[in-house]
Parts: structure tokens; sequence; C-alpha cells
């Protein structure tokens, strides 16, 4: 009598679950469809603007990127992903700078965890939403992101460069001031260090022990 029980049991709970899972279908079945028409609406296509597909360097107007070649993004990446090379280049008023040389960038290996983006001090890098990257060859997902050529900073009116000269020489002259105020202060303090007595001043002196 209890098999028949069980039995009778398990009938009635498979069709509940039968019942369940076609209310399911049946709610999709009767929900209205929505087809991507891929590749014929790619003027328009349905991608969220947040959607990380790659890493590239912000550009203004004029075309130049606000990178300093600082390399947190590089050192901040987990896989590798980003390579870095700088060169330094003589500025206006004769200082050295390092400026960025070429930035390279594998998709291949980019998990689009974005942390080169968020620890960017100059706000230099964003994510472009545009999915279609699929290529033949590995090699060809390693992409240089500074791929504008470089643009020329502005040169300096005659006005900057001067005060730029000023600047440094008065940097120069508080240098040598401070450099000079300093072997002053060494001469008189050995000045007034009181001499020590020397061997042959204390020849005739014997000991108090002797
Ligand atoms: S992109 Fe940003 S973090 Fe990376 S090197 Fe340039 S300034 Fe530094
Ligand atoms: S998103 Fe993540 S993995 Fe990709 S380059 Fe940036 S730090 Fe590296």
């Amino acid at each position: 009598m209890g098999s028949v029980k069980d039995y009778f049991s398990s009938l009635g709970y498979g069709i509940a679950s039968l019942l369940k899972g076609m209310q399911v279908t049946g709610k999709e079945f009767i929900t209205p469809k929505i087809t991507e028409k891929y590749p014929e609406n790619r003027e328009n296509p349905p991608v969220a603007p947040r959607f990380r597909a790659i890493l590239e360097l912000k550009y203004d107007s004029e075309g130049r990127h606000k990178c300093i070649a600082c390399g947190i993004c590089e050192r901040q990446c987990p896989n590798g992903t980003i390579k870095l090379t700088t060169k330094m280049v003589d500025t206006p008023d004769g200082k050295k700078k390092r400026k960025l040389d070429n930035y390279m960038y594998d998709l291949g290996s980019c998990t689009f965890c974005q942390l080169c983006v968020t620890n960017c001090p100059q706000d230099a890098l964003e994510f472009n939403n545009d999915f279609e990257q699929a290529v033949f060859t590995r090699d060809k997902l390693v992409k240089k992101l500074n791929y504008l050529p470089e643009k020329e900073e502005p040169a300096p009116t005659p006005e900057e460069l001067a005060r730029m000269q000023a600047e440094r020489e008065a940097k120069i002259a508080a240098a040598k001031a401070a450099a000079a105020a300093k072997k002053a202060a060494a001469a008189k303090a050995t000045q007034d260090t009181p001499a020590k007595d020397t061997p042959q001043e204390n020849a005739g002196n014997p000991s108090p022990d002797k």
C-alpha cells in the first residue's frame, strides 16, 4: 500500500514540476522577441556605453594626450598587458623631461579590470566600447595607443623665456649663497673649537700617575 502511495506522490510531484517548467516556457513564448540584425545594424549597435572593449589614450581636440609616462598603469596591470618606453627631452627652460615614446597594449592578455584607468593620475586612459576587435593572428592584438604623431609643445614666448631664465639664475644664486653660508659656518665652528694639546707640549709634563 505504501509503494502505491509513494508512486502517486512522485507522479504528482513530477506533474507539478512539469507545469512549473511549462509556465516559464509559455511566458517566454509570448514575450515580444528582440532580434539584433547584426551586422546590418553595425552603424548603431546595441552596445552599452560602458562596455569595456579596448583601452585607449584620451586625445583632446588638438590631438594631444595627457600621458606623462609615469608608468603607474604599467606597474598596476596584473597581466603585464601594458609596456611603455620613454625618452628624455630638453625643455625650453633647460631641463630634462621624460616623455612617452611607445605605449603598447596587448588586447589579447587584457582582463578589462580597469585598474590602469582608475589609477592613472592624469585621467589619460579610457575604455572604448568598440567590440569588433576580432583578428586572425594574436600579434595584431598588440596595439600602439599613442598612434597619433606627437605634437610639439607650443614654443614659449620671449617673456616666458626671460622669466624661466630669471628663475634659473635666481635658483643658482640661492644655491651658491647657501653653499657659501654652510662653508662659512663650518669654518667658524673650526675656529671656535679649542685646540687640543699636541704630544710635544705634553712631553715635559709627566703624567700624575708616574
Ligand atoms: S597612462 Fe596615466 S598612469 Fe599610464 S603612464 Fe600615462 S599618465 Fe601614467
Ligand atoms: S584593464 Fe586591467 S588587465 Fe587590462 S591593461 Fe588595464 S590593468 Fe591591465
